[in-house]
């Protein structure tokens, strides 16, 4: 049975097990959709890899199920310690983002103050992380596979949470580069996103990585996904390499993150405009009832609009070029 299937197959819980491979390698279903690798040595790194905490984002989901594919039969090595997580299972089943709310909102215990089957979800997530992370001291690190509701001026491109007093790692940067990625976008505010909890909590390496445009299961050329594959290989086998420079990759930062405020809201981004639009200065990106975000300068960008939120939520990110 593939770590897919068996989820999507019992999307609410399923029955711990396990299964010690040949080389000594165990795989260890701990919950629906969440699968600990251990290598047969211990040691290396302490490596999340998440998908599907958006349902419908299909492309990372086939990704983590193919290493996973690759684990089992002993062609891909592990020589780090991985937690698989496939997010949200009732949501895949469905083809939809969520059930009943967006799960990449409820992180860093926000769960609590809801009861919708996404914050039972968040709240068992944050349970076996804490769990994974602290069984050793390994560096940690935690990479969230997602892709866009809209298509992207850059396709591939990696959201670092704000890091509070920690330093950007150029090394990371580097790395994720090395994985096709296009542009890093640096957050300036808390979160409550998978990524940023990870981050905050453990001091892991954390990033939102998106990977190109929602599509169907099935629909998705995987050849478009390669260097991403390539990268996160290297890194369950032992063979990543974090002393990479820097080389072309394109650095944002958040400028402005649009709230809802009433209903009143208006994003003035066209339906079909791309992800990373560029804007002269002066441009009118969003108003609502007092509030108006105008460009402040050239070359500003939005990313992420959606209207049909509740109020509170954050509805735009307004990026502009910054270096590291
Ligand atoms: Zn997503």
């Amino acid at each position: 049975m593939s770590f897919l299937q068996t989820t999507l197959a019992n999307p609410v819980s399923a029955e711990p097990h396990s299964l010690t491979l040949k080389s000594g390698v165990n795989l260890e279903l701990l919950e629906t959709g969440i699968l600990r690798v251990s290598p047969a040595q211990p040691g290396g790194h302490r490596i999340v890899i998440s998908c599907g905490i958006h349902g419908n984002e299909t492309a990372p989901i086939e990704m983590v199920e193919q290493l996973f594919s690759e684990i089992k039969s002993g062609e891909l090595r592990v020589a780090n310690e991985l937690l698989l997580i496939i997010g949200n299972p009732p949501a895949a089943n469905q083809a939809v983002r969520f059930v009943d709310e967006n799960l990449n909102r409820l992180f860093s215990g926000k769960h609590q103050s809801s009861s919708t089957q996404e914050a039972r979800r968040a709240k068992l997530i944050e349970s076996y992380v804490t769990e994974f992370y602290q069984r050793g001291e390994e560096p940690r690190l935690h990479y969230d596979l997602h892709t866009a509701i809209r298509g992207s001026e850059l396709e591939k491109f990696a959201v670092y949470p704000y890091l509070h007093d920690r330093d950007w790692s150029k090394a990371q940067i580097a790395f994720l580069e090395h994985c096709g990625l296009e542009a890093i976008l640096l957050s300036t505010k808390p979160a409550g996103t998978f990524s940023y909890f990870t981050s905050t909590q453990f001091g892991a390496d954390s990033f939102t990585i998106e990977l190109g445009k929602v599509r169907k299961f099935g629909d998705n050329d995987m050849s478009n996904f390669a260097d991403a594959m390539q990268g996160l290989r290297e890194l369950i086998s032992g063979q990543e390499d974090f002393s990479r420079e820097l080389k072309s990759i394109q650095v944002f930062s958040v400028v402005e993150e649009v709230i809802k405020q009433s209903e009143a809201l208006t994003l003035h981004v066209a339906d079909d405009a791309k992800n990373f639009t560029a804007f002269p200065k002066g441009s009118l990106l969003a108003s609502d009832e007092g509030y108006e975000y105008r460009t402040q300068e050239d070359g500003e960008r939005f990313v992420f609009p959606i209207i049909n939120i509740p109020i509170g939520q954050r509805a735009m990110l307004v990026v502009a070029p910054t270096t590291l």
